[in-house]
């Protein structure tokens, strides 16, 4: 170079933030350099991607900067690019440095990604000698990456694909940057990656070379087949036949829960289910979740799959081993998490074997190991858009953005009980952990300290600034948070922690009426709150309204009873009435079922222990009311997992009904009583329970209105925030969207985290954050 071209040549630093790292981001950049003919490097650091250029001018950078926008490799995700002028350097040609560590800001991390279709080319294509039919495909833009990564820089020696050295050819195309394969950090082929094999439940093997065509044959003769798939064990059984459904459901102790489904192509998703051009993108996006949609009228899977629901979970394949499994299949495969009931998910071989022999037959077994446990996802579209019900697999641990920037301070949210998440908030990035699960479970608390080391290492934080908990004294988290010493701990009502997951994720600013419809969660004065109506105003909630107070005969016992909930309200009404006859006698002449299925003698010793309120606390549930309703009109009586009472109250509701109950708020009380009376009246009408359920949900849509009417008058309130666990039921919330809108209402739910408790971790952290930016 001479003189003159260093005077016009400068050096310019590009820095670039997101997702950048596993997703084929410094290949990309460099192919786009080459083309740019701008000589430099690219680097990763554990906080960004950084671009180093020679160029003469501004413009040209402006103009690559344009290109890496407009040409990123489809999985990753640009936050925020930045350059600037930096001393001279001189680049002969573009080279791709090695990564370098930073301890002090941290990195996005990309979720797992489901196999691309070129990958799925490389895997049927019989002339690929390396990759034809091989389980561990995978390219930049596809497989594993949270999963595998033990910590940052997104490295190999960093994954659990440390143990394999790559053959030559792999190594070729690692390092050839014209490669689909350059600088993928899990790339290996049948010479020298991870092997799949086949064994029984004593772990003896079955099958070493053509393990999936033996488990196909295992699977066609109605075996339970563990397979080790992304994120953990999936257990797999022919969803066509019912004998192994059955066999399933009874060795997994999971009665009634529907389990999700996986088809071989997009063709027979749409033969079976209706599909939505929006539902659609969503299956078959790299994220791949499981997508609740409706059954067309003829299923062709067994009845057990998922019994009276209208929806069925469904995913595509999502793993070369799933690809390979459906080539000689044409039935789909009920593919639900290997683990006992509420247990999480198994992950190394060994642990399943222990954990999964009773309930699995076989085991594909492979020697990639997991670093990170990850369920599947599960979505659902509301409004036309996608609602995430259970975030995991393809989602997590990508952040959630919200309006509050805490820069470098940390806040760790603990989350709730059941269908537990945490959420750790640093910047403006809400990092909400994958699903856990429940922790009052063992494993799980031990997943739930585990999965917490994990993210702490790869996200680069330490220390925490705040600490947060669910009010609930008995809670797990809460002994849990008892443990850090010297920073605050904070405790925030569970309601209120829906309701500012609902602000957290829509940005909203201002006053809001908070509607907190939920089972089950701990209040201020130490009752069971669920039905919460609040004013959020500078930052306070106020609670304005709920259900008018009720007993729950037997505490959890009446929990997986949804009939003794029935009870309590029929001995509410039943002590309003002078001179009826014995309250059992009141009980058989408004709901006759009852005649069948409860002794005389246990309805009045409900009714001793309602007088005494011995073992029966007080509650305010919508949860409560809607297993009360259900038993009542004889659909549920008792349960095997939660929200089941209302899911099949849901499932019969007429759609084509209009017409509601009463439900007035009196005294900031939402009168249910007078609304079982109305119902009692109908079944004495001989009204269908289609009917009755229809007219009960379009009755707590039209209190919803009315209730933000009313807001809107006295308080001038326009913005309305729905969550908590019922509003996972679609009749209701797309009912009261609909309602809202057309009222002139600004209405609002989760859609990037759960609407159920997976959800509280983020309004926790949110509400810490205020807390946190006043105090400051
Ligand atoms: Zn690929
Ligand atoms: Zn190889």
């Amino acid at each position: 170079m001479n003189i003159e071209t260093r005077k016009t040549i400068k050096t310019y630093r590009i820095e670039v933030t997101g997702i950048v790292q596993g997703v084929g981001f410094r290949p990309f950049i460099f192919n786009l350099a080459s083309r740019h003919r701008v000589p430099g490097s690219v680097s990763n650091t554990s906080e960004a991607v950084i671009i180093e250029i020679n160029t003469t001018s501004e413009k040209n950078v402006v103009k690559f900067i344009e290109d890496i926008k407009k040409y990123k490799p489809s999985p990753a995700l640009i936050e925020n690019v930045e350059y600037s002028e930096i001393n001279f350097k001189e680049f002969k040609n573009f080279q791709i440095n090695k990564s370098k560590g930073n301890h002090y800001k941290f990195q996005l991390v990309s979720p797992d990604l489901a196999t691309c279709k070129d990958c799925v080319r490389d895997i049927n294509n019989p002339g690929d000698k390396r990759r034809y039919g091989y389980p561990f495909t995978n390219c930049t833009n596809c497989g594993p990456r949270f999963t595998i990564i033990e910590s940052l820089p997104y490295d190999r020696p960093q994954t659990t694909m440390k143990k394999f050295d790559m053959c030559p050819q792999c190594e070729q195309e690692y390092l050839d940057q014209l490669d689909r394969r350059f600088h993928a950090q899990p790339v290996a082929c049948s010479l020298c990656g991870p092997k799949l094999w086949l064994t029984d439940n004593h772990n003896r093997t079955i099958e070493y070379k053509d393990p999936i065509q033996k488990a196909v044959q295992k699977l066609k003769q109605g075996c339970i087949v563990a397979i080790k798939s992304l994120g953990g064990f999936q257990l797999a059984v022919d969803a066509t036949d019912a004998c192994a459904v059955k066999k399933l459901r009874s060795r997994k102790n999971r009665p009634h829960k529907p389990l999700a489904v996986m088809v071989g192509n997009i063709k027979q998703v749409k033969e079976n289910f209706k599909l939505s051009p929006r539902e659609e993108a969503i299956i078959d996006s790299p994220r791949a979740p499981i997508v609740l949609l409706e059954k067309k009228h003829k299923s062709w899977l067994a009845p057990e799959v998922s019994f009276y629901n209208r929806q069925e979970g469904v995913m595509l394949p999502y793993t070369p081993i799933h690809h390979l499994l459906f080539n000689t299949i044409d039935f789909p495969l009920i593919m639900t998490s290997g683990n006992n009931s509420e247990e999480p998910i198994a992950r190394d071989n060994r642990e399943a074997l222990d954990r999964l022999s009773s309930i699995s037959d076989f085991f594909l077994l492979h020697n990639r190991d997991i670093y990170s446990r990850y369920d599947d996802s599960v979505v659902k579209v509301m409004d036309n858009k996608e609602m995430v019900l259970r975030r995991a697999r393809g989602y997590s641990p990508y952040p959630v953005k919200i309006s509050l920037d805490i820069g470098n301070k940390a806040i760790l949210a603990l989350g709730a009980q059941e269908k537990n998440t945490f959420c750790i908030l640093s910047q403006n990035y809400a990092l909400v952990s994958q699903h856990l699960g429940e922790l009052d479970d063992v494993d799980s608390f031990n997943f739930f300290k585990e999965t917490l080391k994990v993210y702490q290492r790869l996200f680069n934080i330490h220390q925490f600034d705040m600490v947060v908990h669910d009010k609930h004294p008995a809670y797990t988290s809460t002994r849990y948070a008892r443990q850090f010493k010297n920073i605050p701990i904070l405790a925030f009502q569970h309601h209120k922690a829906h309701i500012a997951s609902v602000i957290a994720e829509n940005h909203l600013e201002g006053d809001v009426l908070g509607f907190a419809w939920d089972g089950t969660g701990y209040g201020d004065e130490g009752k069971i709150w669920g039905s919460e109506i609040f004013i959020y105003h500078h930052h306070n909630f106020k609670r304005w309204g709920h259900l008018s107070e009720k007993l729950i005969p037997g505490a959890k016992a009446a929990i997986k009873n949804p009939y003794r909930m029935a009870i309590s309200y029929l001995y509410e009404i039943y002590n309003q009435k002078s001179g009826a006859s014995s309250f059992s006698d009141f009980v058989f002449n408004c709901c006759p079922h009852f005649k069948n299925m409860i002794k005389q003698h246990e309805i009045e010793i409900m009714a001793k222990q309602l007088k005494k309120q011995f073992n029966s606390p007080v509650t305010t549930s919508m949860g409560r009311l809607f297993d009360a309703v259900s038993s009542i009109l004889n659909l549920t009586h008792t349960i095997s997992y939660e929200g089941q009472a209302a899911i099949r109250l849901e499932s019969i509701a007429d759609e084509s009904i209009d017409k509601e109950y009463d439900l007035p708020l009196c005294h900031n009380q939402l009168d249910d009583i007078s609304l079982i009376e109305q119902i009692l009246e109908d079944i004495q009408k001989k009204i269908p329970a289609s009917v009755i359920s229809a007219k009960f949900h379009n009755c707590l849509v039209g209190a919803i209105i009315d209730i933000c009417k009313m807001a809107q008058d006295r308080y001038n309130i326009c913005q309305v925030a729905l969550s908590g666990g019922v509003f996972q039921n679609s009749f209701l919330l797309s009912k009261t969207l609909a309602g809202l809108k057309e009222n002139g209402f600004k209405a609002y739910t989760n859609f990037k985290v759960p609407v159920n408790d997976g959800g509280i971790s983020l309004g926790q952290a949110y509400l810490a954050a205020l807390k946190l930016k006043k105090e400051n």
